[in-house]
């Protein structure tokens, strides 16, 4: 998507810069951090923030904590890439190579040129190979006093556990709703069920809008209500979730989300649905939904749940994803109509 994170996200009001702030004024900088959160652009700006608090000669004391100058020649190198005691690092290619912790390696060899401290920032961590993880353990294993690594990474299970062991993790977590939203207005495209479906990342938010989120949902509705003609409706649905593992999570999450609201407006009369709209994934769509409703017992809302939660287990073995999507799409199909193959028995 197109959007300018660093205008509507602010790494020093998150609470991993608060701890690191906390840890600067006390003099207790750790020599590693580990930064994890769902927004890989927040995760890697938040890192950098911390190099740049880290490394500025002026910084100033703020109701939220330590800020960096942004003035100073520190400041003004960090933000300019040439700072000769930092070193950024980020997959070259599909992965972090060994070659680029040797890099790291050197660099944290030599004592700090211009500061107190020698800093290297790892993004996206995740992506090291083995033989590259197991060359940064070394350095963590003995850091220089002077030295500073800074880990930022979508998830932390991704990373070997004797390398997360030896850092300070700090969680971002997700990104605020409305940093979300804004990027959003920014495309034109400020829609809840995208905020819904985001999971707090702007990237994800992003892959939504191109991948034609709302109308793929909206197909997904009308092949529900659809009593006939579905089956057109069917193969379009099956083979867009069959061309990937994300295009596959995305019709399962549509799903859910589907069910999701289809379960409350059952369980809530309509005579009593005031305020109904902020606990639902498609708020625009209730009245669809609250037809779906009507047809459809607990029961079976719930069988149907358990068996989308069963699909994402099987993708997660490399099963026919084909497959998968006509039996989740045929399941309400069969369930209500009886009609699992209605033209071949
Ligand atoms: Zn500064």
């Amino acid at each position: 998507m197109d959007c300018d994170i660093e205008k509507i996200f602010d790494p020093y009001d998150t609470r991993p810069l608060k701890i690191v702030s906390r840890a600067l004024e006390k003099g207790r900088i750790a020599h590693a951090y580990l930064i994890t959160g769902p927004d890989a652009a927040a995760t890697s700006l938040t890192a950098s923030a911390v190099a740049r608090l880290l490394l500025c000669s002026n910084v100033s004391k703020t109701r939220n904590g330590l800020r960096p100058c942004n003035q100073c020649i520190a400041c003004k190198k960090v933000l300019s890439s040439v700072h000769p005691d930092l070193l950024q690092v980020e997959p070259s290619g599909a992965t972090i190579k060994i070659d680029q912790i040797k890099d790291i390696q050197r660099h944290m060899a030599f004592p700090p040129l211009e500061g107190n401290r020698r800093m290297a920032v790892i993004n996206q961590a995740e992506s090291m190979g083995l033989h590259a993880a197991n060359a940064l353990l070394k350095t963590l294993e003995e850091p220089p006093g002077y030295g500073h690594l800074i880990l930022a990474a979508l998830n932390p299970k991704a990373i070997l556990q004797t390398i997360v062991s030896r850092c300070q993790h700090l969680h971002l977590g997700p990104m605020p709703e409305k940093a979300i939203s804004s990027s959003l207005v920014k495309i034109g495209i400020d829609h809840p069920y995208l905020l819904h479906l985001s999971e707090g990342s702007i990237a994800r938010a992003g892959y939504l809008v191109a991948s034609d989120t709302l109308k793929l949902r909206d197909l997904f509705i009308a092949y529900l209500q659809e009593k006939e003609c579905w089956e057109a409706m069917l193969m379009k649905l099956a083979q867009r979730a069959s061309q990937d593992q994300e295009s596959f999570k995305l019709l399962i999450h549509i799903i859910a989300s589907v069910i999701h609201d289809v379960i409350i407006l059952s369980a809530i009369r309509p005579d009593n649905s005031d305020g109904i709209d902020d606990y639902l994934y498609c708020p625009d769509k209730k009245e669809d939904m609250a037809n779906l409703a009507l047809n459809f017992d607990m029961e079976l809302l719930e069988e149907y749940a358990d068996h989308v939660m069963e699909m994402e287990v099987h993708l997660s073995r490399n099963a026919n994803k084909l497959l998968m999507a006509l039996s989740l799409l045929l399941f309400w199909k069969n369930k209500k109509f009886g009609t699992l193959f209605p033209y071949g028995k």
